[in-house]
């Protein structure tokens, strides 16, 4: 038996449901906040994601996945989107475009080499929001606010946003000496990955998971203490705007997230559940205002932030939500070899008019036909065999009240459709999840 790959996972149809509500709440919260999506292939170029992502980051330095392909092109599955969405928007001059800024979302698969663990895949999905084109404060409150309205949407409510502000790049740059001045002394009782980090690039130090509860990394310096006089503007005015919008959020001075290309904000949301175990960080975002030139494009500053879409399915595990029962509106059962092929046009019509429909295709017994359509939890049985064909009708049982009636064909879907409310439920009365049921 050949088996999946170490840290991907199969969604096998009793799970889909789950997956296709988020995405239908992620779909429908993106249109209130006016963004529109992008989708980017799976593989890139890897200097896009060297050159974007950062050479010294965990990400590109141990986690991609890159390989040369038959033509000899070094490529690589892209471990995360925002890269490749600068890419797409540079290659297509999306920054020109009349509509500013741009406010553009994907999702989809990404990949990286970690060790798997609960809420940690190779492969895993990735939903992510990116605003570009402006540099004002309220588009990064915005974005938090998007990220933290799609979490309400999904009943996700016992949540902490921490921001923080990295500065801009002198900032950063002012930063960057006074911590390595600082680290010096100490790095050595810091773990081989940071030490290494400390040379090449000492602020991911201080993302670093072994090292992270280590009083070295807790004394450090702060970047909010470095911040420009513009830089401190900025981030007072991201503040103001969250305190309009009234989310509650708090200021963690330590917070500088994994990746190079922030500038000014970071954020991150983490909600306090217990399924999501040590993996308790469900978002992760911020302002990255020289991504876009860094990748030859023209000077446009951007924020955004992407989620983890397996750690919000984990996250929904402990959040008390009603999970509609599957169910099907009409199951045929044919009697007869002349009487099936006409029940398969009457079950393709009840399709066209939009009602769920299946169909006996082992030729059971009249037992087996009924089991599979009580298993299926269909709402109507629709019986039909030599005699019915001759008389023009069908035999229909409501299974919710056990009600049978002989029906003209020419009046079926009528029928059906009118007694699907017939409990007096918008779902048909078969949900026993909505509110009426
Ligand atoms: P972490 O600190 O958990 O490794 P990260 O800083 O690497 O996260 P980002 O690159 O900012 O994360 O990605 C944003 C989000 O994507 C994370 O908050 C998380 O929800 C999700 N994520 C990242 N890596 C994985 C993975 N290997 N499997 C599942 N989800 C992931
Ligand atoms: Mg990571």
């Amino acid at each position: 038996m050949i088996s999946k790959i170490k840290g991907t996972y199969d969604i096998l149809p009793e799970e889909s449901a789950k997956w296709q509500d988020v995405e239908e709440t992620i779909k429908n919260v993106s249109k209130l906040f006016n963004f529109k999506e992008i989708r980017t292939p799976i593989f890139e170029y890897s200097e896009l994601f060297h050159r974007g992502v950062g050479e010294t980051t965990d990400i590109v330095k141990k986690e991609t996945y890159d390989f040369e392909d038959r033509g000899g092109r070094v490529v690589t599955l892209r471990p995360e989107g925002t890269a490749a969405v600068v890419r797409s928007v540079i290659e297509n001059k999306l920054y020109a475009s009349a509509n500013q800024p741009l406010k553009l979302y994907y999702q989809g698969p990404m990949f990286r080499y970690e060790r798997p663990q609960k809420g940690r895949y190779r492969q895993f999905r990735q939903f992510g929001a990116e605003a570009l084109g402006s540099d004002s404060p309220l588009i990064d409150a915005e974005i938090i606010n998007f990220a933290s309205t799609l979490l309400e949407a999904l009943r996700i409510n016992d949540i902490t946003i921490k921001v923080n502000s990295l500065g801009d790049a002198s900032s950063k740059e002012l930063y960057k000496e006074k911590l390595k001045e600082y680290l010096e002394p100490n790095i050595h009782e810091l773990c081989p990955d940071c030490n290494r980090r400390y040379k090449e690039n000492p602020l991911r130090v201080l993302d670093c998971k072994v090292d992270k509860d280590s009083p070295v990394l807790k004394e450090a310096p702060k970047p909010l203490d470095f911040l420009t006089e513009e830089a401190k503007f900025h981030f007072e005015q991201v503040i103001t705007a969250l305190d309009s919008i009234g989310l509650n959020y708090v200021i963690d001075k330590t917070l500088v997230r994994g990746l190079d290309y922030y500038t000014h904000t970071v954020f991150e949301i983490d909600a306090n559940l217990e399924s999501l175990g040590a993996q308790s960080t469900l978002l992760g975002g911020g302002r990255y205002n020289n991504l876009v030139e860094s990748l030859d494009g023209p000077s446009v500053p951007a924020v955004g932030f992407a989620f983890g879409m397996e750690r919000l399915l984990l996250a929904l595990e402990s959040v008390d939500k009603p999970v509609a029962e599957p169910f099907i509106h009409c199951f045929m059962i044919a009697l007869g070899v002349d009487a099936q092929n006409d029940a398969l046009r009457i079950v393709n019509q009840l399709r066209h008019g939009g009602l769920i429909c299946d169909y006996d295709f082992f030729n059971k017994n009249l037992k087996g036909k009924f089991k599979q359509a009580e298993r299926l939890n269909a709402m109507f049985l629709l019986i039909y065999g030599d005699e019915e064909a001759s008389k023009n009708v069908i035999n229909v049982k409501d299974t919710r009240t056990g009600e049978q009636e002989e029906v003209p064909l020419t009046n079926l879907y009528r029928y059906i459709v009118g007694h699907i409310n017939s409990g007096g439920s918008s779902c048909g009365g078969n949900c026993s999840s909505c509110d009426e049921c």
